[in-house]
């Protein structure tokens, strides 16, 4: 396959700006299919939680999890909940999730797996950060776990799965925490430093300087929904839009989680759910931590930005139709406030957003990137779940190598479609 073909990637979302920034760097003609705004708030690259954190590598689904089922149906605010109307269409989804995480030897598939996507993901980024013109959009200074004691570290084997692959990090003692952190609530009394990891300041403008950059180097933007796409034999002829159809000689769909009508246009039906999650925002606050950190017990991330200290997190089982449940967003707002006892309660309204949106997510926690079966002018690049933002850069990378025929820069067998079909 040669440089120089006319490329369609559906999507722009971070996974598919950087798509098309490398594609563009492979020497092909590039355009970027999407109805929205690239980086706009209909991307969940919008408004996660901004970690690049190179060291995630531990799928959403671990062995013994199935004993918590009962617990997601009946909680709507907990961390993981299941909407009960839902749970006929998510159930095949979740029956493979449940058997993706059922022996701690598969997690460990998709943690070595994961860990040569998302390695050195923070330099990558900031490379790019930089290439766009938005150097101060990308950090490399680490992030913390904070944990109510060493006894849950101890017992999670996220992290004895994090050793083994060569993730490394400092340990905290409660005084060292305090040390670092003094506004955080005393009942954390072990932290963890992964000082390789970094974050972002602020997704949905990153992903539009991303944009921006790709658009500047010959890309062209057409806002459009595609409906699916027409092959002769195993030949492209082109993405079908709501308005028209777009020729082209290859395509990348990347369109996050709603990816899945686009692959069955072409007889690939893969199990990709929405992991709904939510964020609260607080603008200006008073405190907040110092550094970017995740609490254990929350289940969420609390990462400075420049529109203020966001949290971000959580999983939501209900599809991509139904209403948000705002409350979830509040109990994001409360751990905030008992993490931070300066907060003060009564922040006015005006500063605190909220938003929601959709993690496209795979049931084994490993994107999609491949070939489609019926041809290979189709690359898939969808299904990064929590780990879309920092597994971008490397995504767009690979993808950009399956366009032009090369060898993959990382196996790809974890990740090939084929693995559902
Ligand atoms: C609360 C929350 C916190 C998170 N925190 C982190 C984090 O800290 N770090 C991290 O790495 N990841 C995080 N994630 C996950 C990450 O945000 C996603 O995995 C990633 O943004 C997915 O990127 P994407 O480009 O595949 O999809 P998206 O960003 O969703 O982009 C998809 C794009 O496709 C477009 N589109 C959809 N359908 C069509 C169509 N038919 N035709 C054309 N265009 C279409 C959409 O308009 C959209 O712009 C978080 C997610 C959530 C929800």
């Amino acid at each position: 396959m040669a440089a120089g073909r006319h490329v369609a990637i559906i999507g722009a979302g971070a996974v598919g700006v950087i798509s098309a920034i490398e594609a563009l760097r492979e020497g092909h003609r590039v355009t970027l299919i999407d109805p929205g705004e690239p980086g706009g708030e209909q991307a969940a690259s919008y408004g996660n939680a901004g970690w690049l954190s190179s060291h995630s590598v531990i799928p959403p689904a671990e062995p013994g999890i199935w004993k918590k089922v009962p617990g997601y149906l009946m909680d709507p605010l907990g961390p993981l909940a299941i909407r009960w109307s839902y749970l006929p269409k998510a159930l095949p989804w979740l029956i493979k999730y449940l058997l993706s995480g059922w022996t701690a030897a598969r997690v460990e598939t998709t943690a070595f797996a994961l860990r040569g996507l998302l390695k050195d993901a923070p330099l990558l980024h900031r490379k790019l950060a930089e290439e766009a013109g938005v150097p101060e959009l990308i950090e490399r200074n680490g992030v913390m776990h904070v944990f109510p004691s060493r006894g849950n570290f101890d017992n999670d084997l996220g992290w004895r799965l994090r050793k083994k692959v060569g993730v490394e990090w400092l340990e905290l003692s409660a005084d060292e925490m305090r040390q670092r952190e003094p506004d955080l609530h005393p009942r954390y009394t072990f932290g963890v430093v992964v000082e390789e990891a970094g974050r972002c300041r602020d997704p949905g403008a990153y992903v539009a300087a991303l944009a921006n950059h790709a658009i500047a180097g010959g890309a062209k933007h057409v806002r459009a929904k595609a409906t699916g796409l027409r092959l002769d034999g195993d030949k492209l002829m082109a993405v079908l839009t709501e308005n028209g159809e777009i020729p082209c000689d290859a395509a990348v769909v990347a369109a996050g989680a709603r990816s899945k009508q686009l692959t069955a246009s072409v007889g690939d039906s893969l199990p990709l759910e929405t992991e709904r999650g939510y964020h609260v925002m607080i603008e200006n606050p008073e405190t907040g931590p110092r550094s970017s950190m995740m609490a254990s017990d929350a289940k969420m991330v609390v990462n400075w930005t420049n529109k203020g200290l966001r949290a971000a997190g959580t999983v939501e089982i209900a599809g991509l139709e139904a209403a948000p449940n705002w409350k979830r967003a509040e109990i994001l707002r409360d751990h905030l406030f008992s993490m931070f006892p300066k907060l003060p309660r009564d922040i006015p309204a005006a500063r605190i957003k909220t938003w929601f949106g959709h993690r496209p997510s795979m049931p084994d926690g490993r994107p999609c990137i491949g070939y489609a079966r019926r041809s290979r002018d189709i690359v898939y690049a969808f299904g990064h779940g929590h780990v879309g933002l920092v597994g971008s850069a490397r995504t767009g990378r690979l993808v950009a190598q399956l366009l032009g025929g090369k060898t993959p820069e990382i196996p790809l067998g974890p990740f090939a479609p084929e693995r559902f079909l």
